[in-house]
């Protein structure tokens, strides 16, 4: 970035601008496997801050300079959506505040953890149940702009049925609010003459034009983050057009958001836990079939590496849950140390948790359920109580994080990391893909969400062996040609980033895309807000941008 640009950069903005190398290098990482250092390091107090740094880059570009901006929460996306090497906007430092909290919704600024929002909500009984497995770690702005979703998502759906309205700033530095317009209320925003105004025109010509083309595009499973989601904007029934449902999930590439106003939910009070320990993942599709038939709220699984890396690293696990915590939570784990002692592992651990108005009848529903099950080849228990139950949550949520965390020389990479199946494709599909991973020799962890057929699968690698990149490509593409084979979904919730961006040809067709590119174009027609991601992503950048070593 040119030193002039700078210059003015800093008297625009009210919040900080760093260029030093502490700060540059401090961002030059998300969870994903890339690196790469921001030219600038900047910390809006305000969205007029935001609005204001975003008409300098639009000026610059304008007048030739190469300069760009990607907004930032947490930085713990795993597709490299939060790294640049140009403008970086960090929205935790100050755009943190819940500025309102009703009956049912919330208003709140993107740099809020989750955790402190949730904190408040619960004050009020109120949860967003679309909340990720790093629950502890992101931040509201990475939650609404992956489209992100978690351990509940089974029952309630993925963060954009929370969104209701969405306060950005546009590509030009103009400020719009998105949310569900009825058809009056979309013409009157189509004679704005300003950027949003052209913005309604083109986009509703394009989704009414184009709805062919887009219904059979549109996804097929229950979860999806890849893409521009425009089969959610267009209610033709009801005379509804919502642009806010394009902003979910599109990795700050079409406007950035300075505030959000989402629907809040009140959950069940009780909940019962069935814990099931298959052998191999043989039964699995059968297994899991019978058990949606249940609807438990959640439905998670995790793989016999993961429990082995829980046990490994527990007393680090622990450190965050306080004194007495620990012994509490360190005996309830004894059973799993001795099954890890003595070998009684089990290939695969699903949980199902059914939640009701009380604790005896979500009991009675994990009973059912166990009943139903009798004659599969699994053991299963259910938790005693909660309380008991919090253990198994430890070893689903932490499973990612300790693998980033504890694997010196290796690096957690995450790259097929996201599948979607529907669960009924599970008999095919699962041996085919592991037919797939055993011609490579890899470790790798899989956990995931199996009540939505959705996986993690996390190799570890030595990404500085010039073979991890051979790998990476070769298989991200063959595993996502079989997703595809199975018309499933390249990613449910981590979304596109780097390192999927290049395979949105293999889940949509060329039509689709290009009306991807022309979204782009008409948000943000400088292409100045975080390019490269869903839209002109190339194989080059996954290879260029690789962390070269651990550390
Ligand atoms: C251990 C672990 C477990 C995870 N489990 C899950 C899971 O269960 N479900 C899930 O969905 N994800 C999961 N993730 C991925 C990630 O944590 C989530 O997607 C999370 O919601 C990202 O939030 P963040 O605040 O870290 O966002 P960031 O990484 O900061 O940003 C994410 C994307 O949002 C954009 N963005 C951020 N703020 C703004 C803004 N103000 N305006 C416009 N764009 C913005 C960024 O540019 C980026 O593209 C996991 C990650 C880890 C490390």
């Amino acid at each position: 970035m040119s030193t002039k640009m700078l210059e003015k950069l800093r008297r625009a903005v009210a919040g900080e601008v760093n260029t030093d190398r502490v700060h540059r290098q401090e961002y030059s990482r998300d969870a994903s496997i890339f690196e790469i250092t921001p030219s600038a390091v900047v910390f809006p107090k305000t969205a007029a801050d935001v609005a204001a740094a975003i008409r300098l880059v639009h000026e610059a570009k304008e007048a030739g300079e190469d300069v760009s901006l990607t907004a930032r929460a947490a930085g713990t996306d795993m597709t490299g959506g939060s790294l640049t090497s140009s403008v970086m906007l960090v929205f935790t430092r100050h755009l943190n505040r819940l500025k309102e909290i009703g009956a049912d919704f919330a208003v709140v600024e993107p740099g809020m953890y989750y955790r402190d929002f949730e904190r408040e909500t619960l004050k009020h009984g109120l949860i967003l149940p679309s909340y990720p497995a790093s629950r502890n770690i992101a931040a509201m702005g990475g939650i609404i702009n992956n489209n992100s979703a978690g351990e509940r998502t089974l029952k309630y759906g993925q963060t954009n049925r929370y969104v209701e309205e969405l306060a950005v700033v546009l590509s030009d530095g103009s400020p719009a609010t998105f949310k569900s317009l009825t058809a009056s209320e979309l013409e009157e925003k189509k004679t704005l003459q300003t950027l949003e105004g052209e913005i309604y025109r083109r986009m509703h010509a394009l989704i009414v034009k184009n709805q062919k083309v887009i219904k059979k595009n549109e996804p097929k499973v229950s979860k999806n983050a890849s893409g521009y989601a425009l089969w959610r904007v267009w209610d033709k029934e009801r005379g509804l057009f919502n642009l806010a449902q394009l902003i979910v999930g599109a990795q700050g590439t079409l406007a950035l958001l300075t505030e959000a106003k989402l629907r809040l939910v009140r959950p069940k009070e009780h909940r019962a836990m069935l814990i099931l320990f298959l052998k191999d993942f043989e039964k699995v599709p059968a297994v899991v079939r019978e058990v949606l038939k249940f609807e438990p709220e959640s439905f998670e699984s995790y793989d016999d590496h993961t429990f082995k890396l829980a046990i490994r690293f527990l007393p680090d696990i622990m450190k965050g849950f306080g004194l007495r915590n620990i012994l509490r939570l360190g005996v309830s784990f004894l059973p799993e140390m001795w099954m890890a002692l003595t070998g009684g592992i089990p290939r695969l651990i699903l949980t199902a948790e059914f939640a009701e108005e009380s604790a005896m009848s979500a009991r009675a529903k994990a009973e059912s359920a166990a009943r139903a099950l009798q004659g599969f080849p699994v053991s299963m228990k259910i938790a005693k109580d909660e309380r008991e139950a919090e253990k198994y949550w430890i070893m689903r949520r932490e499973s990612f994080n300790l693998l980033r965390k504890n694997l010196h020389g290796y690096t957690a990479a995450p790259f097929i990391d996201d599948l979607v199946v529907n669960p009924d494709d599970l008999p095919r599909f699962l041996p085919e893909l592991n037919a797939l991973l055993a011609r490579y020799n890899l470790i790798y962890t899989v956990a995931g969400h199996i009540g939505n057929g959705n996986f993690h699968i996390i190799p570890l690698m030595n990404l500085d062996d010039p073979k991890s990149k051979t790998v990476i490509q070769e298989l991200s593409g063959k595993v996502y040609e079989l997703v595809a084979k199975y018309h499933g979904s390249i990613t449910g919730e981590h979304n596109d980033g780097i390192i999927r961006t290049p395979y949105l040809s293999l889940m949509f067709d060329k039509e689709m895309l290009s009306l991807f590119a022309e979204t782009k174009k008409i948000f943000d027609p400088l292409n100045i807000l975080n390019p490269g991601k869903k839209v002109g992503g190339t194989l080059e950048d996954i290879t260029t941008h690789l962390i070269q070593s651990a550390r």
